[in-house]
């Protein structure tokens, strides 16, 4: 790339982020990271009454969870100013016309068009309004919404995804930009950032291509640059349904409270959707080097939170020490070593500490008290390592003739309290000789 780019993630304040949002967060953080550009967190938070600081400062803490860092943050609702100038030079030159339908008007409006079987596009009826009719309806105390005057021609460009896409904006309504109450729309504010902040690369869902089509034609009119576009599949569930309805359970922040990693969560969301396969990435590093918007399937990427669970474990079972000691301050090297394989989520380290260091409860069947009292009497003398188990065990099986699951079984329920678990190779030097004597009591 021969410039470094700029991207943005534009979420809007007025929930928090759901992995839907996540997608759009990482794809843009890992194409910045490829490309050693700049990442924006753009707060679109136009709808003043909905947005919150507090959704605000809990997307923040989603993104920094994610591993993501902003070099950049902005708000929309600090840049009205700017806004207003931009929709009043545009007034001025014709792209913005005032219209006075209300809500209701345009419905019946769109039922006629339908009913006729034609296509439910704005018909500019405001654009012929005389001035007496407009005097007449400022005096009835209506107040005009603002649309951006389309050029009715084809729009084009080479989407990085999609590849070339081609809308005729003579098919679409003109967007409405400003409502009744001077509030904007999110499409004008989000064009005039891109160009002040020099976009490069937007990089969205396909939910966006149709704005796309107008956002271009609103970038023209303002003589700004024009950033390359790419529109990814959205997610569907596992049911092939879109996810929309659900995404609201589907949130980061019930991810990190379920203890959930934030690195399974952000491979599983960049990598859903490409031709890579899904897997468990410890760090960003891989996920750099492979990362490519070729990559991106057009057709929609499926999300199963039953899949997101697996590759958490997944990554759990590969993790060093290292990427974990902060977050278990209990354990120690070998003892993660044994206990990783298996666990689901971080949090289950804890029940194994327990089972390892904590008064459990023992059983021993009745018809297993003899070889149990045999097995004790050969444990060998400490210092014990990962070699005891085995030599035990061997000298155990000469003495009592057992083998496999008769000769294992009723050691591990006499020494764990449990029928599975970690192997015992690792477990037997963690409880030490002490407790194990006395487990097998
Ligand atoms: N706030 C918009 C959204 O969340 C941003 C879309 C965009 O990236 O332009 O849909």
């Amino acid at each position: 790339m021969a410039m470094a780019p700029i991207v943005r993630f534009a979420p809007s304040p007025t929930g928090r982020i759901h992995i839907g949002n996540a997608r759009a967060a990482l794809l843009n953080w890992l194409f910045a990271l490829k490309h050693g550009g700049q990442f924006i967190l753009r707060y679109d938070d136009t709808d003043v009454a909905r947005s919150t600081q507090e959704f605000a400062d809990g997307i923040a803490t989603d993104v920094a969870w994610l591993g993501i860092k902003p070099s950049r943050v902005e708000w929309q609702s600090k840049r009205f100013g700017r806004y207003d100038e931009v929709a009043a030079d545009l007034k001025a030159r014709g792209f913005l016309y005032a219209c006075y339908e209300t809500a209701d008007e345009l419905d019946r409006r769109r039922k006629r068009q339908q009913a006729r079987g034609l296509p439910p596009v704005y018909d500019r009826a405001s654009l012929k309004l005389t001035p007496d009719e407009i005097v007449s309806f400022e005096k009835e105390g209506r107040k005009p919404h603002w649309r951006f005057k389309l050029a009715q021609k084809p729009v084009e460009w080479n989407d990085l995804i999609r590849g070339p896409v081609h809308i005729d904006t003579a098919t679409l309504s003109d967007p409405v930009l400003i409502r009744e109450d001077g509030t904007y729309l999110y499409t004008l504010p989000s064009v005039i950032d891109d160009i002040d902040f020099a976009v490069t690369h937007v990089i969205r869902g396909e939910d966006h291509v149709v704005n796309t089509a107008a956002q271009i034609e609103i970038s023209r009119a303002i003589n700004g640059t024009i950033p390359e576009y790419a529109h990814y599949s959205l997610l569907n569930g596992a049911d092939g349904k879109g996810l929309s309805k659900r995404l609201g359970s589907l949130s980061i922040q019930s991810f990190r409270d379920e203890g959930l990693e934030a690195m399974a969560v952000v491979s599983h969301a960049a990598l859903l959707g490409t031709s890579d396969n899904i897997h468990p990435c410890a760090d960003y590093k891989e996920l750099v080097d492979n990362f490519d918007l070729s990559k991106l399937s057009r057709a929609p990427a499926r999300f199963d939170e039953a899949e997101l669970k697996v590759l958490n474990a997944k990554l759990l079972h590969m993790l060093p020490w290292d990427a974990v000691k902060d977050r278990l301050p209990f354990g120690s090297e070998p003892f993660w070593l044994a206990v990783r394989g298996n666990i689901e989520k971080l949090s289950d380290a804890k029940a194994w500490h327990d089972v390892i260091t904590q008064d459990i409860k023992v059983l021993v069947a009745d018809e297993e008290k003899d070889f149990i009292a045999t097995a004790r009497g050969s444990l060998p003398p400490e210092p014990w390592d990962a070699g005891t188990w085995k030599a035990w065990t061997e000298i155990v099986k000469s003495d009592t003739g057992r083998k496999g699951k008769a000769l294992f079984m009723p050691l591990r329920l006499a020494l764990t309290g449990l029928d599975h678990g970690p192997e015992l190779a690792a477990l037997l030097p963690l409880i030490g000789r002490e407790k194990a004597l006395a487990r097998l009591t």
